[in-house]
């Protein structure tokens, strides 16, 4: 097969080894391991923006489909300034196989724009998200491809976006999007949800683990943003004790155990971790070396490295974030037996909420969150024992498990799909 130069970087090609290497366990026929290796369909747009100031700035944005076997697109927008076509590539082709993973009916695909939100006012982030819908209006609708938050894009964001389609077409369109406000569609739970998913898993793996999740169980967790406050509600509530938190400005330290409430109150009133009282500072690489049962890594990319791995004092790491931890470090934390709940099964609560959120918005019939979340605890528990029974099987690691779990759905729906023309 011709290599493609459009896509590079040790995150992409990391993600292409995992693939190789669950095709290599459970015997893939390459052809339908070769075929995951290539995203479907790739836009890349320009943004133009008329910022505060008067001036025309122009982003650059993408939207990658990776494979859409099992149905429409599905997958977030990213806003960040680390943002690159390489980097949506990978995680299209991770939304792939989480979809896969958790039988959801739906493909994988991720979009997102170099650009730096946090310096951005609220009417420059509007315009820039109205315009990147305008130039995307191809690619997405309800049975297309359905774009949801992640880094940089919350609610207000995904409003727009729904807004900006549902102008075009002339009526609303509430399925165009999901983790938008529940006043225009919005499911119950869906903002919790991938935070909530990384503690159901936890509590599986604690069950086999036979870690009992008390006190005496500390948790860490870098990223206090929409999935690890979440996290951290949920470690707090089933017991355990939150002992740091982090943002990208630094790290709060308690061994006795923050109050996670308090936190929540204080991060909302002063938009950062920064400064919050009754616990020591401390910088993100200390963060993840610190003594503790669990360790989420709830922020961005590539934190847990070589250089870091061997001097983890974790039994256990969640990854809340996508593709927190790279390759080598991957293979120095197998080595020194630290369970891994890996990215893919981790934080698929997410996607399971925005499967909801689509499903309940094609019905027009609403669920309360009590059910949301008991739907989303089965499917989060059955998913994790499928990953842990296909770890057993193969004696490989829970990623390559995950991967394998995935792939062995999806290829058979590709094989009778057949090959098209
Ligand atoms: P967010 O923007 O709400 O929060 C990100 C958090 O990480 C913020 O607290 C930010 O300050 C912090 N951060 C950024 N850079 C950092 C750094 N270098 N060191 C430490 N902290 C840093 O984003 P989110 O939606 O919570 O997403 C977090 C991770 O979870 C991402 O990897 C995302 O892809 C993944 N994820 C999100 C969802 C979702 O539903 N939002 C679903 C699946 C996976």
């Amino acid at each position: 097969m011709q290599e493609t130069k459009l896509f590079s970087g040790e995150l992409y090609n990391n993600a292409l080894k995992q693939i190789d290497l669950a095709a290599q366990t459970m015997h893939l026929d390459p052809n339908v391991a070769g075929r995951l290796k290539y995203p479907k369909r790739t836009l890349i747009v320009s943004v133009p923006v008329r910022m505060d100031d008067g001036h025309i700035k122009v982003f650059e944005g993408y939207r990658v489909q990776h494979n859409m076997t099992l149905g429409p697109g599905k997958g977030g927008i990213r806003y960040s300034p680390l943002v690159t076509l390489s980097e949506i590539a990978t995680f299209a082709m991770q939304m792939t196989l989480k979809c896969s993973l958790f039988q959801l009916p739906l493909g994988g695909a991720k979009g997102g724009i170099r650009c730096n939100p946090n310096r951005m006012s609220r009417g420059e982030k509007q315009r820039m998200t109205r315009r990147f819908t305008s130039e995307i209006f191809n690619l997405i609708g309800p049975d297309k491809d359905i774009p949801a938050p992640d880094i940089g894009t919350d609610e207000q964001v995904m409003a727009w976006m729904m807004d900006t389609y549902s102008q075009e077409v002339g009526f609303a369109i509430p399925g165009v999007v999901t983790g938008k406000p529940i006043e225009i569609g919005g499911s119950l739970g869906r903002r919790d949800a991938t935070g909530r998913g990384v503690g159901y898993t936890i509590l599986e793996a604690a069950k086999y683990l036979n870690i009992s999740l008390d006190q005496n169980t500390t948790v860490v967790i870098q990223g206090y943003g929409q999935v690890g406050s979440a996290a951290a509600r949920k470690m707090h509530k089933v017991g355990c004790s939150v002992i740091a938190l982090s943002d990208e400005n630094g790290g709060i330290y308690n061994p006795k155990g923050l109050d996670i409430e308090k936190v929540d109150a204080y991060v909302k009133e002063k938009r950062t971790l920064s400064g919050y009282p009754n616990a020591d500072s401390i910088n993100n690489e200390e963060l993840l070396e610190l003594e503790c049962t669990i360790l989420i890594p709830a922020a961005i990319e590539e934190q847990i490295t070589k250089d870091n791995a061997p001097k983890l004092k974790c039994k256990m790491i969640a990854e809340a974030a996508n593709s927190p931890t790279t390759g080598p470090a991957d293979l120095i934390l197998q080595d020194r037996g630290i369970f891994v709940i890996p990215d893919i099964l981790a934080n698929g609560g997410g996607v399971t909420v925005s499967y909801f959120e689509w499903v309940q918005g094609l019905q027009k019939f609403f669920w309360d969150e009590k059910d949301v979340n008991n739907r989303l605890f089965t499917i989060m528990a059955n998913t994790f024992q499928k990953v842990l029974a296909t770890q057993q099987k193969y004696k490989c690691s829970m990623r390559t498990a995950a991967y394998v779990s995935a792939m062995e759905h999806l290829s058979r729906a590709m094989l009778l799909r057949g090959f098209y023309p």
